[in-house]
């Protein structure tokens, strides 16, 4: 028979479909992370790896894999320190994963002498990260199916599972409650608990460490495993480059990857390849002395990157000089910061968290988060390094005893380089290899920022709202100061005019390795979002933003001021914005009059200026004053978006319209809870918080 064009259409269709299948993770992976094969080189990994996680295991002689679905590297930092300590105590083979390298199709066939642990934070709207968003699918899909069909797909499986989320948000770490749901329907066997760990509550490291101990038992228990006496075993082997010095071409010097070594950095730009962007303007927004807040302006026309009204921006920072000097001085490396060295993972499975061949100094200063909170179980680890008995003693009772550490540590806000220093009393610690360094201190994070302008009026210029981050800290000196916002604040002054800023005293390597940031650039990509203006403009919005959570409103606020501009039919806009004082931080006070030029009625500010009057008034006191408008708005159809402080503000919205649902309907509370329930999913609520 002959075939018509149809056919053929369909059966090379399926062809492809089926070459793309076979080939998956052979070729995409590369095509999509075009620098990931010279990482996975320089790993000692073979590029094209496999994304069978059975062949992995056996070919790298693993008995536990540990998976993360992580966004902002606290679940990754969790699923290494497991890895870790796996190993160390019970002497199993551990690896650790990322979710999105590996298929799943044939978990069902994994022996059950073997054990999983999943690691996963909850995102947003109780959402996968990124690169849990395939795995969670699979999963959680109504059709999942295996390679073999069994009533119980997963009954050889054995796992243990952490959540990270935020009990503030409505779906309080959903991503591993409906995993664990999905594995236990598939016939999985879970050993201890589904730990869950709450940011909100700010316990999530004192969660992470209550869970694991009874897990960690009831894994010896079912694996017969023996708890062993734990001894430190490096990860990574660092090896003197002694040929090379920082200005050797080789060398990288804080540069992201290859591409921006060799100077040739293309896009696709993303979390991985920050595009080095511009920035054009930047100015303070408040007007009073002690507090500072940004606008700025960052210019993407030079890169393929887009944005649409909503996104995201995620700036990379780099640290402040003090501190990079206070780390390298207490580990006693000052003097060989500028030594260039190599880094191998000594381990197959192991990834070296940044380029090589670097200097000590680079990695400190581009890839360390070294002002971040400090982990208990860290100094635990480190107490075998301590440079005296006295030392080693008072690290390992911070390291065991919760409530010690959180007075020594945790109020004081201080940062690793000050406890090892204040513990030591000023010793240096010279004997930490710098591979526990490396393991323990997580990965530099870029700071995301919800952009404050619209892509239909400036798509190619990103606008920032940042609050520059400086908290009084009782019973100590300096205020602490937030990494990326003061590099920002920096940049700013820069910009404006100063040729060596030195915000608060604190000095940044401004124009970047190489000079390469030279001329006010600064890392960036941009993350797409799913907090939308309703893509017909006539639909009524009501905005609810106080303080920095103003900034995608601006942005909302530009876009259907340029609507009006052109004539279309833009609905009602309500903003509710609130600070403390009408002239301290009022932000973007004389703009919103513009807006309000093109959009006349149709666009309406409601303040809320919290310390002006006797009592505190904030925006929830507002919408509640507009009850009767708000629900008519919402009768049809109005769109209701919240954006800034997850802790109370987002909360007490939620409640408050509720309120403002059941009074002016004349119904339960229950009720109107349950609307508003049914508005989330029907994204006509949608929350922007962090
Ligand atoms: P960091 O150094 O990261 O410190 C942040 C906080 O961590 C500190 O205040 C402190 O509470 C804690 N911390 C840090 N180190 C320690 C320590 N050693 N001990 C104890 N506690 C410590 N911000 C805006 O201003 N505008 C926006 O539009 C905006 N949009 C956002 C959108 C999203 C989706 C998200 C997730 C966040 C957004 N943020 C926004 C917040 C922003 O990403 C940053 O978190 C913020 O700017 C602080 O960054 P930083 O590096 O200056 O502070």
């Amino acid at each position: 028979a002959e075939l018509d064009t149809l056919d053929i259409i369909v059966l090379s269709v399926i062809l492809l479909g089926t070459l793309a299948y076979f080939t998956k993770g052979k070729y995409w992976g590369i095509t999509k992370d075009p620098y990931a094969a010279s990482f996975a080189n320089a790993n000692g990994v073979k590029a094209g790896k496999t994304r069978n996680i059975l062949e992995k295991m056996e070919e790298s002689g693993k008995n536990c894999i540990v998976f993360y679905g992580s966004q902002t590297g606290t679940a990754e930092d969790y699923a290494s320190r497991l890895a870790k300590e796996g190993k160390s105590r019970f002497g199993l083979e551990t690896m650790v994963a990322d979710l999105e390298d590996y298929d799943y199709e044939n978990l069902d066939a994994l022996p059950n002498d073997k054990l999983i642990v999943f690691v996963l934070a909850t995102y947003g709207e109780g959402e996968p990260t990124d690169n849990a968003v395939d795995f969670y699918e699979f999963i959680t899909g109504d059709d999942v199916s295996f390679s073999e069909s069994r009533e119980a797909p997963l009954d050889n499986l054995n796992y243990v599972a952490f959540g990270l989320g935020n009990n503030t948000y409505e779906h309080y770490n959903s991503m591993v409650r409906n995993v664990d749901k999905a594995l236990q329907k598939l016939g999985a066997n879970r050993l201890g608990v589904a730990g869950e760990g709450d940011d909100g509550a700010g316990t999530m490291e004192e969660d992470f460490l209550a869970w694991k101990d009874p897990m960690w038992a009831a894994v010896a228990e079912k694996m017969g495993l023996e708890e062993r006496e734990a001894v430190y075993e490096p990860i990574f082997g660092i090896v003197d480059r002694e040929g090379l010095t920082k200005d050797s071409v080789e060398v990288y010097v804080g540069e992201p990857n290859k591409m921006h070594l060799e100077g040739t950095a293309k896009g696709p730009f993303n979390a991985h390849n920050p595009y080095i962007a511009p920035i054009t303007e930047s100015r303070e927004l408040f007007s009073v002395k002690d507090r500072h807040c940004l606008h700025m302006e960052v210019d993407i026309s030079g890169s393929n990157l887009t944005y649409q009204t909503g996104d995201h921006i995620a700036i990379w920072p780099t640290n402040p000089g003090e501190e990079v000097d206070r780390f390298l001085n207490v580990i006693g490396l000052a003097d060989k910061r500028n030594d260039v060295i190599g880094v191998k993972a000594l381990e197959p499975t192991a990834k070296v968290p940044f380029p090589t061949p670097t200097t000590y100094d680079a990695i400190v200063r581009y890839h360390m988060e070294i002002c971040s909170p400090v982990s208990r179980q860290f100094l635990a680890t480190l107490a075998a390094f301590a440079p005296d008995e006295a030392t080693k003693a008072e690290m390992t009772k911070l390291g065991g005893d919760k409530d010690y550490f959180h007075e020594k540590i945790s109020v004081h806000h201080l940062n690793i380089a000050q406890v090892l220093s204040s513990v030591s009393k000023g010793q240096t610690w010279k004997n930490i290899p710098f591979s526990a360094l490396i393991e323990g201190v997580t990965k530099l994070q870029p700071r995301y920022y919800s952009i404050s302008s619209s892509s239909l009026v400036q798509p190619k210029k990103i606008s920032i709202t940042a609050v520059v981050e400086s908290q009084m800290i009782p019973g100590r000196g300096d205020p602490f100061r937030g990494v990326a916002t003061n590099y920002l604040f920096a940049l700013k002054q820069k910009q404006n005019g100063d040729p060596n800023p030195e915000p608060f005293g604190l000095t940044y390597e401004i124009t970047g390795p190489r000079n390469k940031y030279d001329g006010i650039h600064v890392p960036v990509h941009v993350r797409h979002s799913n907090f939308k203006l309703p893509s017909d403009p006539s639909k009524p919005v009501i905005l609810i933003g106080p303080g920095t959570g103003v900034a995608p409103f601006r942005a909302f606020v530009q876009e259907r001021a340029k609507q009006a501009a052109d004539g279309e039919n833009v609905g009602r806009t309500l903003l509710f914005f609130g600070c403390r004082k009408k002239n301290e931080d009022f932000l973007y006070a004389s703009q919103w009059e513009e807006f309000k030029k093109a959009l006349g009625d149709k666009f309406e500010l409601i303040t809320a200026f919290s310390r002006e009057g006797a009592k505190k008034v904030y925006v929830q006191h507002r919408l509640k004053e507009r009850a009767e408008e708000v629900n008519e708005l919402l009768q049809k159809k109005a769109y209701f978006y919240v954006c800034g402080d997850a802790a109370n503000m987002a909360r007490e919205v939620n409640a408050v319209l509720a309120q403002i649902i059941a009074e002016q309907r004349g119904i339960s509370e229950a009720k109107a809870e349950e609307i508003v329930k049914n508005m989330r999913a029907a994204n006509q609520y949608q929350e922007d918080v962090w």
